[in-house]
């Protein structure tokens, strides 16, 4: 049964490397919109973000309209 164990012990490593690479990668993206200046404008409607939006969600990019359905999948 070793080599059975291997395999699986190569899998579940091979999970954990694409696990921390999704997680690097998130961290990464999220660190890169924060560092982008937040958007007076929402890019997907073009509406006004308001000021207190953009100060309470560094680099956002959408309004709050948008970002609901940018998160809920329908945009
Ligand atoms: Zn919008």
């Amino acid at each position: 049964m070793a080599a059975v164990t291997d395999l699986w012990d190569r899998a579940t490593e091979r999970e954990e490397e694409i696990r921390a690479d999704a997680l690097a990668e998130a961290r990464y993206r999220r660190e890169r919109e924060r560092s982008r200046p937040s958007a007076v404008e929402c890019r997907v409607c073009g509406g006004r973000i308001p000021v207190k939006r953009r100060r309470a969600v560094p680099g956002v990019q959408t309004c709050v309209h948008c970002q609901e359905e940018l998160e809920e999948g329908l945009l």
